[in-house]
């Protein structure tokens, strides 16, 4: 390849900064699934990033396929972004008003996905959540159905696992939940639609919401079978529940109208409430939910549920949203979506040559690989991918200056920057991995 790669292969510089943040912050690092602890080794503290490569602290450049757990559709440090970004700065970064350019990215928001309004927040955590409120006080009853492997960000509420059983009051997945705040989540299997029939029988008219992952990301990805989401749809409309579709890894990413686009827009529904984040605010704090406009007139100040946020559609995150978003045309998702189909290719063959079980599954431009037998359809089926050969598996990869999330459940996240050099890059270090994979 023309372009230089520095080849150090020194994580000294990195070591020390991971030993300092250990010190002052828990884990040494602000988000968990940041840490290494899965895959072993140290973090990378990443100093700079363009296009689709980062490179770290000791000077040494990634391909990078975690693009920010989903927001860096477009790449690295788009010129125009930045520069959009640069004069939002530079006209003040937070007023504590209505502003312009939240106006703008909630109409291309409505414009592209079946909401009617939209209220914008900072993060995909305060957008569930806040649809969960919503739900709950629009319908005036309680009980919450998600999906055992979905995550919708660290809600209290949605914090719970399924114990077994087909369905099961949920028991909090972490300390710190009381069990009050999960005993009015009910937690089934994914793609299950008995499972959701036998609760809409039983208490269908105690359930506010269902929320789900449009297509689920946080267990791998994992596709809705066909009409199961309409199916959700329909099923809450039979007993007054609304249905939230939970689009913030999945909107803007998996086509240019999130999932939605692939499935409802062709099938002719639509859910009642969506969450959006990641993509949508082009690598800053901003996320939004939305839907029908009847739902959302309860939200305050035009009804009595209420939300608020000191920074939520803040002029400059909602700047570098709105470009984003006008910058991802139709071009970008075909491009994105071709990236990942030769890099599905390339990591199904170099896995099946080292004799590595896997399967690779997609949902749009959306992948991820898991180390097992195929296909899987729910969270106890993606808890049988092989946690160890996929560390060895990363480890290579990052050695060989690829950067994978360092989890075995997520998808690899692609972007309209990974060029030719990039995407070789990648090739040509899949074969290795995949023999240390083997073990
Ligand atoms: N919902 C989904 C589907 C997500 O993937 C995530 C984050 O990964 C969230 C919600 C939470 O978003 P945030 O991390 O911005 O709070």
């Amino acid at each position: 390849s023309s372009t230089p790669q520095t080849y150090t292969t020194s994580t000294a510089a990195s070591q020390s900064w991971f030993a300092r943040a250990s010190t002052v912050t828990p884990g040494g690092v602000n988000s968990p699934v940041r840490a290494f602890n899965a895959v072993g080794g140290t973090p990378r503290f990443i100093a700079s990033a363009q296009g689709p490569w980062l490179t770290d602290v000791d000077g040494r450049r990634y391909v990078d396929l975690i693009g920010s757990w989903g927001p860096m559709l477009l790449g690295h440090a788009h010129p125009e972004v930045v520069a959009a970004v640069q004069d939002a700065v530079a006209r003040g970064t937070s007023y504590g008003t209505p502003t312009e350019p939240e106006v703008m990215l909630a109409e291309e928001i409505v414009a592209r996905t079946p909401v009617e309004k939209v209220r914008l927040v900072s993060s995909g955590t305060e957008a569930t959540m806040s649809a969960i409120r919503l739900a709950r006080g629009f319908t005036g009853r309680d009980v919450v159905v998600k999906f055992a492997g979905c995550y919708h960000g660290h809600v209290d509420s949605l914090l719970a696992s399924a114990g077994s059983g087909l369905a099961t009051h949920a028991i909090p997945g972490t300390p710190g939940v009381p069990g009050s705040s999960t005993e009015l989540t009910v937690v089934l299997p994914y793609n299950d639609r008995e499972a959701l029939r036998a609760v809409f029988a039983e208490r269908g008219h105690e359930i506010a919401c269902v929320i789900t992952e449009a297509a689920p990301g946080n267990m791998g990805v994992v596709p809705p079978e066909a009409g199961f989401n309409g199916f959700i749809a329909q099923l809450c409309r039979t007993v007054g529940a609304l249905m939230i579709s939970d689009e913030v890894m999945t909107g803007f990413r998996a086509s240019p109208q999130g999932f939605w686009g692939l499935d409802g827009a062709l099938e002719g529904w639509a859910p009642d409430l969506m969450t959006f984040g990641k993509v949508m605010g082009g690598g800053f704090p901003a996320a939004a939910f939305g839907g029908r406009a009847d739902v959302m007139a309860h939200l305050a100040p035009e009804g009595p549920v209420y939300q608020a946020g000191t920074l939520s559609g803040n002029p400059v995150a909602t700047t570098a949203g709105l470009t984003t978003l006008r910058l991802a045309t139709e071009e970008v998702y075909a491009h994105v979506q071709q990236v990942g189909d030769v890099l599905k290719v390339g990591a199904a063959e170099a896995l099946t040559a080292a004799g590595v079980p896997h399967t690779v599954q997609a949902a749009g431009t959306m992948f991820s690989v898991f180390l097992c037998d195929g296909p899987v359809l729910d969270y106890e089926g993606a808890q049988r991918t092989d946690t160890a050969a996929y560390a060895a598996f990363f480890t290579s990869m990052l050695e060989q200056g690829v950067h994978l999330p360092p989890s075995a459940f997520e998808a690899w996240f692609c972007s309209a920057a990974h060029d030719d050099e990039a995407v070789q890059a990648v090739l040509d270090a899949l074969p290795a991995a995949a023999r240390a994979a083997a073990g």
